[in-house]
């Protein structure tokens, strides 16, 4: 089994999780960008946005390299096939990056959300399949389990969840998107027992899930007030999971339905307390939306990364095409729309680390970076002419995989309801 790519002790994560504090401590170990060494940043009262901990740093670093030589050579062929290597699953545990945020006493890296973000954004310029996985499974199974789980459900699932077991998050069904909380699926309970009926749709990660965690009623006369997070194994009697959607794009990604068929569940399988599902769902939702933000703003990185040097070497009219001011103005604009999304993305990511008010913030990134996603994939494939078109280079790839960001985790008219809601309340007296 290959080594971690960077793993730290609870205790230092928690010490540096705050690293835009002015404080002699976090300040010491801050690494940063290029043109920002540590000392300019300790010369100053409020370090830049991208000011890294040296933790963080070194892990942006390690998944940098590591999708580039484990996952890139895999990414078309992943595409093409529909289908995630298993491999590449394999490897993204080796490297702890499916417990970025784990304790280490549960086998987890026992880093920052901060690195989840960092992670899922350097995986994401490579495949946004392979960053899907990684960012659910971070930022709502992993984070879900550890916050509400009992010690035993911990003991069980946290140590697979960090070294071998994909989990799948469990909301959506045919008739309950958006809305998401008139779910249909319900759980009735005998003894100590209960017995869930109903189906779900588009499970991301079901092909290989190991868990599920399963939002049912428990109570549907309390309308949403009933809504539970049961814990189902992936080898429970009457859970089937269906075939796989055929879809645009993040296709190596699956996404299936599921069937609940008199799925009996114990009582020690509630995760948190009955009726209290919808706030859970909520609330993971609020944070997991930072996690898309950051997979569509790797996206867009990515894909600019690819087409730029294509500018730069094609030549029409006798110069290259980049030289054209037409060309430098569009490209211009692109990276400044990419770099916004990066400042949204992480403002709303330390916001949450901080424990300070997020949910606009995180909206406001979530909705924005899936656009500039649109925006850049869509002029990347422009840049580089007709074969920006074919599938010879990756670009179009990109353009498939970006439209997902405008409709998961909520789609972009619910982001701008919610902030609009927040906006509203703002501007009372
Ligand atoms: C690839 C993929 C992976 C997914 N993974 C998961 C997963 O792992 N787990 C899970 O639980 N779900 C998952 N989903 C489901 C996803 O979260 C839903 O598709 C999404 O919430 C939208 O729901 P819907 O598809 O039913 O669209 P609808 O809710 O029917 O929306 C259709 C259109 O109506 C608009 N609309 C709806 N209500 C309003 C309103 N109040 N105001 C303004 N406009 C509105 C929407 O913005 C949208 O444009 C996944 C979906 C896909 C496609």
């Amino acid at each position: 089994m290959a080594a971690p790519l960077v793993r730290i002790s609870s205790k230092f994560a928690r010490q540096v999780s705050q690293p835009w504090r002015v404080c002699h401590y976090g300040l010491r170990n801050q690494s940063t960008r290029p043109g920002l060494s540590a000392d300019a940043a300790l010369s100053v009262s409020h370090p830049p946005l991208q000011t890294y901990t040296e933790e963080e740093g070194l892990m942006r670093d390690a998944v940098k390299r590591f999708a580039q030589d484990r996952i890139a050579p895999l990414v078309s062929k992943m595409d093409e096939n529909s289908h995630m290597d298993k491999e590449v699953i394999d490897s993204l545990f080796e490297q702890g990056l499916m417990g970025i945020e784990i304790d280490p006493e549960f086998g987890g890296t026992g880093s920052s959300f901060f690195s989840s973000i960092l992670v899922i954004e350097e995986l994401a310029k490579v495949d946004a399949s392979v960053a899907v996985l990684v960012d659910i499974q971070n930022t709502l199974i992993n984070t879900l389990v550890t916050k509400l789980g009992t010690p035993a459900q911990k003991e069980q699932y946290l140590n697979r969840l960090s070294t071998d077991m994909v989990g799948s998050f469990c909301l959506s069904e045919a008739e309950s998107g958006s809305d998401a909380f008139s779910l249909k699926t319900r759980a009735d309970k005998h003894k100590d027992y209960y017995v869930i009926n109903g189906s779900k749709m588009w499970i991301s990660n079901a092909e290989t899930a190991g868990v599920f965690l399963v939002m049912a009623n428990a109570d549907p006369s309390s309308g949403y007030r009933g809504i539970t997070c049961f814990i189902v194994d992936r080898d429970t009697e009457g859970l089937q999971i269906g075939k796989k959607e055929n879809k645009l794009g993040l296709r190596a990604s699956s996404t299936c339905p599921l069937n609940l068929d008199n799925v009996k569940v114990h009582e020690k399988n509630v995760l948190g307390e009955v009726g209290h599902g919808y706030k859970y769902a909520i609330g993971m939702l609020n944070e997991g939306r930072i996690g898309i933000a950051a997979q569509m703003l790797g996206l867009a990185q990515g894909c600019f990364d690819q087409a730029v040097p294509y500018t730069r070497q094609r030549v029409q009219f006798g110069k290259r095409i980049f030289d054209f001011q037409a060309m430098q103005h569009q490209i211009s604009h692109v990276a400044t729309q990419i770099e916004a999304a990066r400042l949204l993305t992480y403002n709303a990511a330390r916001l949450k680390e901080a424990g300070r008010p997020f949910i606009k913030e995180a909206c406001m990134a979530k909705y924005f970076s899936s656009e500039v996603a649109t925006l850049t994939t869509s002029k990347c494939i422009e840049w580089m002419g007709g074969v920006g078109f074919t599938k010879d280079y990756p670009i179009e790839k990109y353009y498939r995989d970006c439209k997902i960001g405008t409709i998961y985790e909520g789609t972009t008219n619910i982001q701008l309801s919610t902030m609009a809601k927040f906006i509203d309340k703002e501007f009372d007296l």
